[in-house]
């Protein structure tokens, strides 16, 4: 009897080691760390000119996974299955330009945020319009998943929103004349103003605040822990700045937050 009891015992305590798999630990021991980033979204992920996924993302998800001493591996998420496949396990992390937002925290979550940013208006050169709100009745391009649509219509209740799955596309779209303006972070759309050469300008003035946090699996907090003490290890050290300034060509306003020993 008491050796069964004991096998017993012994076949749980082995069943809950099993089911409570720690992603960090699977991370290691896999020696992989996989990860979702843009391939539209310059300069947080995008494709460059001799073909290479690069950009801000790529750049801190290398530093990470160096520091837990993995391999990275990348591959593309766009703004709307960025969450589904942090859910279904197809990858560990997403840093895609994803805004930490309370309602997105639901089902996965969030490191600590390591950009910040506000959404803005892309438009064509000759558009007379100077606020948000001027886009009630016209047509704005925004990409499904993202907040921006949403963002809009809430300071604009009368524009129209045309979705697009990808940012490439939008910009076609922007190009031919077939929408307004596109709307979304202010950083791609200053870069996608200064690469038009005068065909498009940015508005400014940005409607909301979008807080850049690294997506992860819910309730793992070893992982999530790893992570943010990474991130913050790289602000400590001088990366951070040194891969701002590479990316952005300028000093940043705000660091992400450190925590005291
Ligand atoms: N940061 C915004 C968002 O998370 C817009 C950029 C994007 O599409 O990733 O929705």
């Amino acid at each position: 009897m008491l050796k069964k009891t004991f096998i017993y015992f012994i076949t749980l305590l082995l069943l809950k080691s099993f089911l409570i798999a720690d992603r960090l630990t699977d991370v290691k021991q896999s020696g992989i760390l996989k990860a979702g980033v843009k391939y539209d979204f310059e300069p947080f992920g995008f494709i460059n000119n001799d073909g290479n996924v690069v950009g801000f993302d790529i750049d801190l998800l290398e530093y990470i996974a160096k520091d837990l001493d993995v391999t990275l591996k990348i591959q593309q998420v766009t703004s709307k299955n960025r969450i589904t496949m942090i859910e279904n396990n197809t990858i560990d992390i997403a840093a895609a330009s994803m805004t930490h937002k309370v309602n997105r925290d639901d089902t996965i979550d969030f490191t600590i945020s390591y950009f910040f940013d506000g959404q803005a208006l892309l438009t064509r050169k000759y558009c007379k319009k100077r606020q948000a709100t001027g886009f009630n009745g016209k047509e704005v391009g925004a990409i499904e998943g993202a907040t921006s649509g949403k963002n809009l219509k809430k300071i604009a209740p009368k524009v129209r929103i045309i979705y697009f799955k990808t940012y490439d596309e939008a910009i076609v779209a922007l190009q031919k004349g077939e929408i307004d303006a596109i709307t979304t972070d202010l950083v791609w759309c200053s870069i996608q103003a200064q690469k038009s050469n005068g065909e498009f300008k940015v508005l400014n003035d940005t409607i909301s605040f979008e807080p850049y946090g690294m997506g992860i699996p819910e309730n793992e907090s070893n992982f999530r822990d790893a992570i943010n003490f990474s991130i913050q290890k790289a602000v400590l050290d001088g990366t951070y700045v040194k891969l701002y300034k590479k990316w952005f060509h300028k000093e940043p306003e705000r660091l992400p937050e450190i925590w005291p020993n």
